[in-house]
């Protein structure tokens, strides 16, 4: 209902159609949603064809005999058919080839490929010009030079005795000149896996190790290409961020998948010689050439090369970006005619392998594509309501959707992927920014087929032209700093009991805290009324006590304030804030305030709490949380009386809340006692030991009872004792992080 619906207001009879209608339950999901009746009217499962059929009459009609109808009669179901298949040999995809034979028919019918050799309505080349293969051949260009030189010559570069592979994965779809320069330069044999066919697929989906999107697999299959083809060491930049100085936004954050892509292929081919060197934008030169290096020292590659072969990298990518630039300029000045802008990220969208050939089907309707980079998107601002978009893929979406909305002759086709994190955010911001503006989205994985993303094409251009506009309410606006005085309650997420730490330390402070109930059921089912289902669950879980919350009878709008904090990725848990803004204000409680910071500095000016001692004293309060459930986990299996710890817990709980808050704050004697009581609750003997469980994995769901389901009580009642990874764990890895660099910037 988000995602079909969205916005648009329902009327009083809804159809439901397609075969899924089928299904009763689905139905009387539905009903009990809208609350109404639905019907599913006859033939339900071909609704969509008998009103084609129709179309097709009356457009026959309309020829007044002009057009003579190619229907060959329902008879010819009866006709005997022969269906056989062979494998087309014509290119890397070695499709299977369906044809069927009907008795009495001159022609026969084929499908299954994955371009258009087989189609028996195959058009003449199409005279639009197609920017895709532009694009293609420019980032190429450099490669297929080398590639060629090398033939020419008969000699291939041996440095280091062995070519150095990279596969044409996610950001090599944007930066191989520079890669292909860099490596070449040096004197090495670079060797690029090929553009994305059928066998790179099915390596990948065979390879991958656990359920991901379908470019991390393509990105599998492209490394098990090289390796079968005898490559032996590989080239796998990890991009952290992509941010030049200057620019408009401070950080972009490749997704994790793609920055961490090196490792995963470690543990997916652990024979694999990988070189990761580290790619952060945001950095100096200096760390480039430092982490280069390193990873190139084995080789003996000494300073002055390295030098000399940075520099003519930069040239070869600043001559991709300017040619790009300027095709654009060149293709958008020309614009007469509705033109399509393929949105998306360039290794999914762009690639030919991956996109099932979208600008090539646009093409043979005779309708042109633009990629999304060609726009110029560098001069675009999209400050005043997306500064807290963190990914890199984001900014450029976003900067492309407001271009695209702003131009009436373009119109965009998003390609995304299914389990795309990022999307799960960006796709409802994307729409957000569009407002009234029509636009396609196409999800799309190994399974996916040509046929289905035509018909959506073929719809979608139709649909341009006579759609009902409808309004999506409100421009979306930011968080801003709330008003937060000594009349304004924070309420925390209870993420988990370490909540109550935060709450203290603020009350100490002379603010006033509360932590949200617990989740249930009730709070699920409301957040679940607000997502589209792909967000990941702590999403879902936080917008549902949020909302539970506000539409309680006794919650003070006025004098309320929700902590959700933000982040800067590439986790997609800083998003939440402004995704949960959105919600507030689309349900119409646009004075209801989120307080999300950032955790730096400003969180302590903002509430006034510089020179306060609230750091040390959360902090006290987290590890004494923490010391708490060590001692329930390290007891209550073992407890005679069963509920005796968990009795003790919320005792002590609460009394470390309330010596946190009071002025003393020392929770010293709370903790002796804790470990006392605990130390006295009487044992069963057990005959065999307990198996230790460590209980590990994302943070939230690990420790929020709700929504792991009360695992650690599951384990203990099936004869475990539970260890679960400490919140502070988290903490650890945030100021590690933070140690790094103060050791290397001193
Ligand atoms: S993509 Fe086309 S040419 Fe290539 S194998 Fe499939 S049908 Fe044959
Ligand atoms: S951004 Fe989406 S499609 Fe790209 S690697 Fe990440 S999860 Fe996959």
């Amino acid at each position: 209902m988000n995602r079909v619906v969205a916005g648009r207001k329902m009327g009083k009879n809804i159809f439901f159609q397609g075969g899924t209608a089928y299904n009763k339950s689905v139905v009387a999901a539905f009903e009990k949603y809208v609350g109404r009746e639905i019907t599913v009217p006859p033939n339900h499962e071909v609704t969509g064809a008998i009103g084609m059929a129709l179309i097709a009459r009356d457009y026959v009609a309309s020829k007044n005999g002009d057009q003579v109808s190619r229907f060959k009669g329902f008879a010819i179901a009866d006709h005997p058919y022969n269906v056989s298949s062979f494998e087309c040999k014509g290119c890397p995809n070695v499709c299977e080839i369906n044809q069927v034979k009907i008795e009495g028919e001159k022609d026969k019918l084929f499908y299954g490929g994955r371009c258009e050799k087989y189609d028996i309505n195959k058009k003449e080349q199409s005279p639009i010009e197609d920017l895709f293969a532009f694009r293609e051949e420019l980032l190429w260009k450099p490669y297929e030079e080398k590639t060629r030189s090398c033939e020419q010559s008969g000699q291939r570069p041996s440095r280091g005795g062995a070519a150095v592979g990279i596969p044409y994965i996610f950001y090599m779809h944007e930066f191989m000149p520079y890669w292909t320069t860099l490596v070449a330069s040096l004197g090495f044999d670079v060797v690029f896996s090929p553009k994305t066919n059928r066998r790179v697929v099915n390596l990948g989906v065979e390879t991958v190790l656990s359920e991901s999107c379908f470019p991390v697999k393509v990105a599998h299959g492209h490394v098990k290409y090289l390796l079968e083809e005898g490559v032996k060491t590989l080239l796998m930049p990890s991009f952290v961020n992509m941010s030049n100085p200057g620019d408009d936004f401070a950080k972009s954050s490749p997704c994790p998948y793609t920055q961490t892509i090196p490792y995963m292929a470690k543990a997916a081919f652990g024979d694999a010689d990988i070189i990761s060197p580290i790619v952060d934008f945001t950095r100096d030169e200096k760390h480039l050439f430092k982490e280069l290096k390193g990873a190139f020292k084995r080789f003996g590659v000494g300073d002055k090369e390295l030098k000399e072969a940075l520099k003519k990298a930069a040239l070869a990518q600043l001559e991709f970006r300017k040619k790009l630039r300027e095709k654009g300029k060149e293709a958008l000045d020309s614009i007469t005619e509705r033109t399509i802008v393929i949105i998306g990220r360039a290794y999914n969208s762009f690639d030919n392998g991956i996109n099932l050939k979208i600008p090539k089907k646009l093409a043979s309707l005779n309708v042109r594509s633009i990629p999304m980079d060609m726009l110029p998107l560098k001069d675009i601002d999209i400050q005043d309501v997306w500064a807290d978009m963190y990914w890199r893929s984001g900014q450029n979406i976003l900067k492309a959707a407001r271009y695209t909305k702003n131009n009436p002759l373009l119109y965009p086709i998003y390609i995304g992927n299914f389990n795309c994190g990022p999307d799960s955010f960006i796709l409802k911001y994307f729409k957000e920014e569009m407002g009234d503006k029509a636009f396609l989205h196409l999800e799309i994985d190994e399974h996916s087929a040509d046929a289905g993303a035509i018909t959506r094409c073929e719809a979608f251009l139709d649909s341009i032209g006579n759609r009902e506009e409808h309004s999506c309410g409100k421009a979306p606006r930011r968080n801003t700093f709330p008003k937060i005085d000594r009349d304004t309650t924070v309420y925390f997420p209870r993420m988990s009991d370490h909540a109550f730490a935060l709450a203290a330390s603020l009350e100490y402070c002379g603010l006033k805290a509360e932590v949200l109930p617990e989740t249930d059921l009730d709070a699920i089912e409301d957040g679940r009324r607000h997502v589209s289902g792909k967000e990941c669950y702590p999403c879902i879980v936080t917008t549902g006590d949020i909302v539970k919350k506000a539409a309680s009878p006794d919650f003070d709008r006025a004098r309320s304030v929700f902590f959700m904090p933000s982040g800067t990725g590439p986790c997609r848990f800083g998003q939440y804030n402004v995704f949960q803004r959105h919600v507030l204000d689309k349900m119409g409680l646009d004075d209801i305030q989120l307080f999300s910071p950032v955790q730096d500095e400003t969180f302590y000016k903002d509430l006034g709490l510089v020179g306060s001692d609230f750091s040390k004293r959360t902090w006290q309060g987290i590890v004494a949380t923490e010391l708490l459930i060590k001692c329930l986990h390290e007891t209550r299996p073992y407890e005679k009386h069963p509920g005796q710890c968990d009795q003790l817990y919320d005792k002590y709980l609460m009394d470390l809340y309330n010596t946190l808050r009071a002025k003393n704050g020392d929770v010293d004697d709370v903790l002796k006692d804790i470990r006392r009581a605990f130390g006295d609750v009487e044992r069963r003997e057990e005959e065999t030991p307990r198996p230790l469980i460590g209980v590990i994995g994302e943070i939230f769901v690990r420790s929020n009872r709700f929504s792991n389901e009360n695992l650690e009580n599951k384990l203990e009642d099936l004869g475990a004792e539970v260890w679960l990874s400490p919140v502070e764990e988290w903490m650890y890895y945030d100021i590690g992080d933070f140690r790094a660099l103060i050791v290397e910037y001193p």
